[in-house]
């Protein structure tokens, strides 16, 4: 093997294990969370490696990183999982390879999005961001929609043509009361779940915990944990 694929399986087996010993402590199987390894900032050589290691969900954040990579890696048997703030001009791209986006806020990305995945043919999985941070307003500092308009957000995706609601989405605050909280954070998000699943069954999916949370995330009754700099390094820049 090359020193980098060494390196990845390496990290790989710590991020895996870890999961393993949050589900284990949690009471929960370890096949109820799925691991998204976040390859921002990283070239697609890493994404094929990854793949080699039998990794089968990628995220990224940029669209004008991550399209030319999900072009390059196409052979690959993998879901790619859209996990940045979405602007409207980058729907087209993103929907032409993204299985699922996890940061939908706002109505009008939705109609953005059920346009382009009803022109591209394709049905594209749809997770609500979630601001806990929001307080009373409408959105996030770094987007998401606040808890109290998860029913009607969902309402829109669930209706519109080509998309499906995947579920919830959240990253740990720095501010607000949840700050430093990150267990309390998911475990309000797993609440949020539980409502939106009341009228939305089929909604499960529960995209919380990164590399230096994803035991809380675990602990909370997260589905989907996104995992970066713990597999791949450190990132030189913040991407
Ligand atoms: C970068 C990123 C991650 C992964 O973060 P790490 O701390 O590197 O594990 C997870 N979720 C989102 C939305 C990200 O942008």
């Amino acid at each position: 093997m090359t020193d980098r694929k060494d390196e990845l399986a390496a990290n790989l087996a710590n991020v895996e294990r870890r999961i393993a010993d949050a589900c284990a402590a949690a009471g929960r199987g370890r096949e109820e969370v799925t691991l998204i390894v976040v390859t921002k900032t990283y070239p697609a050589s890493d994404v094929r490696v990854l793949s080699e290691l039998g990794v089968r969900h990628v995220a990224e954040n940029r669209d004008q990183d991550a399209a030319p990579k999900a072009a390059a890696c196409a052979d690959l048997p993998l879901t790619w999982h859209f996990v940045g703030q979405l602007q409207t001009n980058k729907v087209r791209s993103v929907v032409g390879y993204a299985d699922f986006v996890h940061a939908v806020d706002r109505s009008k990305l939705v109609t953005a999005l059920s346009k382009e995945a009803v022109r591209a043919g394709r049905e594209l999985g749809c997770l609500l961001q979630v601001a806990l941070d929001a307080g009373e307003s409408t959105r996030g500092e770094r987007g998401g929609v606040a808890p109290g308009g998860i029913e009607e957000l969902a309402g829109l995706v669930a209706e519109a043509p080509g998309l499906r609601l995947g579920g919830l989405m959240t990253v740990a605050p720095l501010t607000g009361e949840y700050a430093g909280r990150e267990q309390a954070a998911f475990e309000r998000l797993m609440v949020l779940s539980t409502d939106l699943r009341r009228s939305h069954p089929t909604a499960t999916m529960v995209s919380a915990g990164m590399s230096a949370d994803l035991e809380q995330a675990v602990a909370a009754g997260a589905t989907h944990v996104r995992v970066g700099s713990a597999v791949l390094g450190v990132r030189p820049r913040l991407g």
